[in-house]
């Protein structure tokens, strides 16, 4: 093993190179990864589907790795749960997304996912204050987005976590919708400003009776508790006018534009710019 800097050690042993090993390997390099600040973080445009404005942006992280290329989180957040680290992943991400978003030159939010497993951990609410205060972020453009199956799964812990982040001027989006059962009941008990419907409901939309009557119901759903509703992975445009014509306020989805590294995000707020 050659020393590779704080703490980390790259593993070379060639030939005798076991689904084990590989999987060892993999998470020495995540926490180096994580240790180094490599995690790169991304951003999504989330726009107004009925004109295509430019609303905002939400945060993804990315990991690029030397010889797998781009690993996605769903490579990567769970086995940092797994190795306790998801608590450094999220503040280093958090912190870098709020450090973008308060240099954009346009005060749009930017949204952030929350892992589950962070419920547990009660300095969360204390981590997103500190950091909005040293990034000069202002809270109401900070947007942290829990999943419905947090709510199923903790829902005293998630709400002791939403209303600490509301408490702070943070906005809350409900994450995956759809794809849980929760009770109208714990939905209306936590202070949530958006929905977003999950991606597996738009994309079958225009193709499946079924999938587009639950779409028609979350949207009303949340037009009824008025919460701002939010298209997942929008790539057609006759979901666009589905979704238009169902009376969902917003989308996000390759049709619009792709996840990309924080250097690109100004031209694009430029280029969004009614000039
Ligand atoms: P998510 O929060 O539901 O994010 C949306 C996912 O859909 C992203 O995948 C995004 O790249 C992808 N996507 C967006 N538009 C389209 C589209 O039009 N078509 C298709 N096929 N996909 C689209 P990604 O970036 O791989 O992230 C996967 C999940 O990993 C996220 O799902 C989120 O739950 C989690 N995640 C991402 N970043 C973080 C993070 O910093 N912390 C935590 N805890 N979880 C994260
Ligand atoms: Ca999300
Ligand atoms: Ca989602
Ligand atoms: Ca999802």
């Amino acid at each position: 093993a050659k020393a590779a800097g704080r703490g980390c050690f790259r593993i070379f042993d060639a030939g005798i190179d076991t689904c084990l090993q590989q999987r060892v390997r993999f998470e020495a390099e995540l926490r180096c990864a994580i240790g180094r600040d490599e995690l790169v973080p991304h951003f999504q445009p989330v726009v107004d589907l009925a004109t295509r404005q430019l609303l905002g942006f939400e945060m993804l992280a990315r990991w690029p790795h030397p010889t797998r290329g781009m690993v996605p989180p769903t490579e990567f957040i769970a086995l940092a749960e797994d190795l306790g680290l998801i608590a450094e992943l999220t503040e280093n991400l958090l912190r870098r997304a709020c450090r973008e978003a308060a240099a954009w030159p346009q005060e749009l939010p930017v949204a952030v996912n929350v892992s589950a497993l962070l419920l547990q951990s009660p300095a969360l609410g204390e981590t997103v204050r500190a950091v909005l205060e040293e990034t000069r972020l202002p809270p109401h453009r900070l947007e942290i987005e829990l999943t419905e199956s947090m709510l199923i799964e903790n829902f005293d812990l998630a709400r002791e976590l939403a209303d600490s982040l509301a408490a702070l001027g943070v906005r809350l989006a409900l994450d995956d919708f759809g794809t849980g059962y929760s009770s109208l009941a714990r939905l209306h008990a936590l202070p949530f400003a958006k929905l977003k419907i999950d991606a597996s409901f738009v994309r079958a939309m225009t193709r499946d009776a079924d999938s587009y009557k639950i779409v028609a119901a979350v949207i009303g759903l949340g037009r009824s508790l008025l919460l701002q509703t939010v298209a997942e992975g929008v790539e057609e445009p006759a979901q666009v006018e589905a979704l238009v014509g169902l009376g969902c306020d917003s989308g996000q989805g390759w049709l619009f534009g792709r996840p990309v590294p924080a250097e690109a995000v100004p031209a694009l707020i430029l280029q969004a710019m009614p000039s």
